[in-house]
């Protein structure tokens, strides 16, 4: 039961790997769907938008073919659309709420909407904002950003769009963040996330300088004496552990780094098991069953501490991982981990039961004092992230088990250092950076004049 790499042909990882979620074939075929909208006052999908963009809107200019106006009305809120549009939970954000659900009828398909759009403006590189000159008194005002992933790249433009010259220190050498490193590749394509930032820095007054990590290269002292404001949008860094024995054997990986090489790397190099075990069930935990599935893994099982009614993922994801052939395993803890040779061969799991309510307010597992044994060659952990907490502590910044913690205005505990994005919130979605990214530009401004 080997772990290799270049399992499959050429086309079967083009097959494999291909959008998840196609574009319209055409114009008409937008159409007929944005005419299905019933434009509600209050429009519900725009309240469950978490970037508040005027969907109804945006919808109501594609029926009158202003795709033009329509890219403006979703970037207008949301400068990552084009890329929301494919990386979106829907079913749990503007999907979910259209009143069509409420009517038994399929939602208007909002995101494939907002794709329609947002990619033929990127295509065609309708650039729809206009610098401002600097505001008036406060000339060469600049902004340093750390991290060029949806929240530092969401400030950035904002900040831009007012005049601020911003410069944004990235420790990797392309930007994007986890939209370029860590979602799955059969959502977004390494080409689709390098043209987004170019999309987006080129507003202009974005200097984006790679390879520059804060606390290696740069210093947060330096940082705060060289700009008049920082921004910190570094996300959560590290996967968790899952502090079993059998942890080092080799064939045991965490989810993060597995994806990671997926996208940087190319998808036959990156080897895979026969057997492969994923612990966890959230969104990171099925990009890695469902990728390792298509990268030619044999069996793939996702082995989850509590049922299906507890699961982190949605429905819609979960769906994606039962298509693909991943079995899934409920109320199951990850024991110890056995090998020989120095190699993983097998999972012993506890079985668990349904406890009372935790701080979450789900149902917690409890053990049986039961367990049960998975043959493996490869084990992928992706039981959540955590912060960058030796960092964070290391600048003397307030936080919360490495979560920085930021007031209403964005700020933290050091005088003009604001923060935002998973870097805060300890890991949630792409759309919700990008939020976090405005907020905190709005807050900066006010701080600067
Ligand atoms: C496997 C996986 C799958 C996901 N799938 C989805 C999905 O399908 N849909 C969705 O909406 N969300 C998804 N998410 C969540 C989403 O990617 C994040 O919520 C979002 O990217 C957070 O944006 P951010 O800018 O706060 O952080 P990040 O995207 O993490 O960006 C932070 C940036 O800061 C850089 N950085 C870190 N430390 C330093 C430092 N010391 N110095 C300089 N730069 C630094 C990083 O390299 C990175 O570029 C997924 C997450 C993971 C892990
Ligand atoms: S950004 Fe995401 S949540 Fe908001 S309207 Fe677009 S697809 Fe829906």
């Amino acid at each position: 039961m080997p772990i290799k790499n270049n399992r499959l042909t050429k086309e079967q990882y083009e097959t494999n790997f291909a959008d998840i979620h196609p574009p319209f074939e055409n114009k008409t075929a937008a159409q007929v769907e944005a005419s299905r909208c019933l434009f509600c006052y209050d429009a519900p999908c725009t309240k469950s938008c978490p970037t508040h963009i005027d969907v109804p809107k945006f919808i109501k200019q594609i029926v009158t073919d202003n795709v033009k106006g329509s890219a403006h009305t979703i970037f207008s809120s949301n400068i990552m659309g084009a890329g929301c549009s494919k990386v979106c939970p829907v079913e749990k954000l503007c999907e979910g709420s259209c009143v069509f659900n409420l009517l038994h009828e399929p939602p208007i398909p909002i995101a494939k909407l907002q794709r329609y759009s947002t990619e033929k403006a990127m295509k065609e590189n309708w650039q729809l904002f206009e610098r401002k000159n600097s505001p008036s008194g406060a000339g060469g005002k600049k902004v340093a950003i750390v991290g060029a992933g949806p929240a530092g790249l969401s400030c950035a433009h904002v900040l831009s769009r007012e005049g601020i010259d911003v410069t944004i220190f990235e420790k990797e050498s392309k930007g994007g963040g986890l939209m370029t490193y860590g979602i799955a590749a059969y959502k977004v394509t390494p080409q689709f996330c390098e043209d987004e930032v170019n999309y987006i820095t080129a507003i202009g007054g974005i200097e984006i300088k790679y390879n520059q990590e804060l606390g290696k290269d740069i210093t947060l002292a330096q940082l705060k004496k060289e700009f008049d404001a920082v921004y910190l949008g570094m996300g959560v860094g590290v996967a968790r552990q899952l502090d079993i024995p059998g942890e080092k054997l080799e064939g045991v990986v965490d989810a993060i780094s597995f994806i990671y090489d997926i996208r940087s790397k190319g998808y036959p190099s990156v080897p895979v098991g026969d057997k492969v075990a994923v612990i966890g069930m959230g969104m990171t935990a099925i990009d890695a069953a469902t990728q390792a599935k298509r990268l030619g893994a044999k069996e793939v099982t996702m082995v989850y501490r509590r049922t299906e009614a507890e699961k982190p993922c949605t429905q819609a994801e979960l769906d994606i991982a039962m298509l693909d052939g991943c079995e899934i395993v409920w109320l199951a803890a990850p024991k110890k981990l056995k090998g020989s040779q120095g190699k993983v061969k097998q999972l012993v799991c506890s079985k668990m039961t349904l406890g009372e309510p935790d701080a979450s307010g789900r149902r917690s597992p409890v053990d049986t004092g039961e367990t049960f044994t998975l043959d493996v060659d490869m084990v992928i952990k992706a039981a959540g992230q955590v912060p960058f907490e030796k960092l964070v502590k290391k600048y003397k910044l307030d936080n919360k088990n490495g979560k920085i913690v930021i007031n209403e205005n964005c700020a933290t505990n050091i005088k003009g250092v604001f923060a935002g994005g998973d870097a805060v919130n300890g890991g949630k979605e792409v759309v919700d950076a990008v939020q976090a990214g405005k907020d905190g530009a709005r807050a900066i401004l006010n701080y600067l004049f």
